[in-house]
């Protein structure tokens, strides 16, 4: 070797004890490639060996172990496929394990050769039976037992086995584990009770006991957490020391002005986000800020406050909705509330005619329109603000840290921002994705409100539920909305199949009665004149696309059908039941499903148990479990290693707490001793949060 210091770490694997080449390629293969990877390659799970039983003490259904040496074995064709019995003598009887169609494992049998079965045995006179065990041979790999407790179970590749990954890990622990540098200042670790990084990683491979494990898992789980708050409480610091809003206040007179013009008294929660509002908007650092409601808690309102106290104040607000339908439900609104007042509110939408959009980016430049409504494609692109103070962006899911829309005025100054979802995110993620925002959070609905009744029904419930709808629409004039599902990612085809729907409909149940069609691939003429028409009450029933997902506010459609409910998550069948209930009266939803499998199953149990958005949420993150859709990935944060944020959430919060703590006490962590976790924070996050050049 050359005399340049070469770190251990790097050394390749092939090179380690018990490796060698051919394991070290088949290592390759699932990315572990250096002496470091390894280290870092933790267990998926253990093997628990804490309930060691003697022969008498067996008892049925509990993971147990139990030691003995090899009597015979014998291999058969079943209908399971072939089936391998292995005969252990366990000194007072004998335990029977069975396997099937892993007849490979018997390669490793010898007679007399002492083995270790761990599994949860069955009492089939004259034997214990245990079905498919987790079998250790004693004598060769790990004659060591009586130290863990708890053996590791490795993420495998083919052509390395547990014992095989068990061997190298023991041998190369403790050479390299105490190779690694440790991020945390050593009085940090003793704050947070971390254990340090070499017993730790030691400890998550071969834990002498439960509680080195769970510790040594919290330290790593912790770091992860810990670095990615790093890099949010970083980014909220940049946000406040970099950006410049101008400070826009309300005033008594302004506050009377504008509540004169809602029809309703507004609730607390309403009450409660928009004073959290005017907090952030009274600073000269831009709001930016999620105001999370459940469907129909009221927020468009909220946004219309705001915006009306920014207009109060001589500046610009915008308004900005996913969709067409929703962009245009909100212009109807805001002209409703402030018909013959002084505001000037303009649309800004994709088809308007070139002399009309140029109209109206004249009265954007000039200042003469204050509130700006429109859709985000239509809204972010280069419009000329002149003194733009609020961005309200509403029906934000999928919002990123990497997507913030910027949107510039000729102004000096940043606008402030807000942004509003119905769709609850559980705690843990939102303190994850959105970790640089203020939040709000408006629980309950507006007084008066019926419950929704929501049920699951099978196709044959057809017949029924239709005459339920056509009652209900003759003698109550209720409406009802029948959605399709997104039959294939062509439109067209979808197009086709709600036509489909409504040739039957319109010929069978729903004969007589006036039905509208809405998809996504109509024009916007065509789309605005179905949406006026069932607003009016022209429409009865409307088959529609999930163009009415969000937002869609018709408070006298009553009735829900989800048709193939199955194929939509819990969040798409909130919100699409959130279409209903809006007004005074119940609503009734029933989504129908034939082919659920037990994800669907459970999704729509918890859909039809509860209406809290909030706590559906809670239960979508645990059936999809965390990382997936829902969790942070389409939020712009790569997976995490081993954090869960439905598992770890306490750990989250502390995490978080403690990430803005050091920021604060040390800002842009200049310090050299934080170095290393800037370091790291900066490696893993510093591009996706755009963090720029720190320090
Ligand atoms: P979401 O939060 O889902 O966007 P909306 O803002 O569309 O909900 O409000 C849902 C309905 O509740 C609307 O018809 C709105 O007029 C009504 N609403 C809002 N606030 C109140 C209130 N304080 N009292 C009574 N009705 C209200
Ligand atoms: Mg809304």
């Amino acid at each position: 070797m050359s005399s340049e210091v070469i770190d251990p770490l790097l050394m390749p694997v092939q090179f380690l004890r018990g490796v060698g080449s051919l394991r070290g390629e088949r290592l390759n293969r699932i990315g572990i490639r250096r002496a470091f990877d390894l280290l870092f390659n933790f267990p998926r799970d253990y093997l628990d060996l804490t309930d060691r039983r003697e022969f008498k003490q067996l008892e049925s259904d509990k993971i147990q172990t139990i030691i003995g040496s090899i009597e015979s074995w014998e291999t058969r064709s079943t209908r399971r496929g072939q089936m391998l019995a292995l005969f252990v003598d366990c000194g007072d009887g004998f335990v029977k394990s069975l396997w099937f169609k892993m007849s490979f494992i018997m390669r490793d049998f010898a007679r007399s050769r002492r083995v270790m079965l761990t599994g949860k045995p069955k009492f089939d006179h004259p034997f214990w039976v245990m079905m498919h065990p987790q079998i250790t041979y004693l004598a060769d790999d790990e004659d060591d037992t009586g130290t863990n407790q708890f053996l590791p179970i490795y993420p495998l590749t083919e052509g390395i086995k547990q014992h095989h990954m068990r061997k190298i890990m023991r041998e190369m622990l403790p050479e390299y584990s105490s190779k690694l540098e440790e991020v945390f200042p050593q009085e940090f670790l003793t704050q947070h009770q971390l254990m340090p990084i070499t017993e730790a990683v030691n400890a998550i491979h071969f834990p002498a006991d439960k509680n080195e494990m769970v510790n040594a898992k919290r330290r790593f789980v912790y770091q992860e957490l810990f670095i990615l708050q790093l890099g949010l409480a970083i980014r909220r610091l940049q946000h406040r020391t970099r950006l410049q809003a101008v400070p826009i206040n309300s005033s008594r007179t302004i506050d009377v002005r504008i509540r004169q013009r809602f029809p309703f008294k507004l609730t607390d929660s309403q009450e409660q986000a928009i004073s959290e509002i005017l907090g952030d908007m009274s600073k000269a650092v831009p709001m930016n800020r999620l105001l999370q409601g459940d469907v129909g808690s009221g927020k468009t309102v909220v946004a219309i406050y705001a915006m009306l106290v920014a207009a109060a104040n001589g500046y610009q607000a915008v308004f900005m909705a996913p969709t067409e339908i929703l962009a245009r439900q909100h212009l109807h609104t805001i002209n409703r509330l402030l018909e013959s007042s002084r505001v000037n509110v303009v649309p800004l939408f994709g088809g308007q005619r070139p002399t009309e959009r140029a109209n109206i980016l004249q009265e954007i430049a000039s200042g003469a329109a204050d509130i700006i409504v429109g859709t985000q494609a239509i809204v972010a692109g280069e419009i000329p603000f002149q003194k733009l103070g609020l961005v309200v962006i509403d029906e934000q899911h999928k919002f990123g840290v990497m997507q913030r829309a910027v949107l510039k005025s000729n102004a000096k100054f940043d606008p402030h921002y807000l942004v509003m979802t119905a769709t609850p995110i559980p705690r843990s993620v939102a303190m994850t994705v959105f970790g640089d925002l203020d939040v709000s959070v408006m629980r309950g609905l507006p007084p008066g409100r019926q419950k929704v009744v929501t049920h699951i029904a099978n196709p044959e419930d057809r017949t029924k539920w239709w005459e339920f709808v056509a009652n209900k629409i003759r003698e109550n004039r209720w409406q009802a909305y029948i959605v399709v599902p997104l039959v294939e990612e062509s439109e067209n085809f979808d197009a086709q199949s709600l036509h489909e729907v409504y040739e039957q409909l319109s010929n069978g149940a729903f004969a007589g009665f006036k039905i509208g069609i809405l998809h996504g691939r109509m024009s916007t003429d065509e789309k605005e004149r179905t949406m006026f028409d069932f607003k009016t009450g022209e429409i009865e029933i409307l088959i529609a696309t999930t163009v009415i997902e969000v937002g869609v506010d018709v408070p006298n459609a009553n009735l829900m059908t989800i048709e193939s409910a199955e194929r939509f998550g819990l969040s798409q069948l909130h919100q699409l039941r959130g279409r209903i209930g809006r007004g005074k009266k119940a609503g009734y939803c029933t989504a129908f499903t034939s082919t659920p499998n037990e994800d669907s199953q459970k999704r729509l149990e918890a859909f039809a148990a509860t209406s809290d958005g909030f706590k559906l949420a809670e239960e979508d993150l645990k059936i999809r479990g965390a990382g997936d859709l829902f969790g942070t990935q389409q939020h712009g944060i790569p997976p995490f290693k081993i954090a869960d944020l439905v598992r770890d959430s306490l750990i989250v919060d502390e995490a978080r707490k403690d990430a803005i703590d050091l920021v604060n006490s040390d800002l842009g962590l200049a310090n050299t001793e934080h170095a290393k976790l800037r370091r790291q924070m900066l490696k893993r996050y510093g591009t996706v949060l755009n963090l720029g050049d720190v320090g």
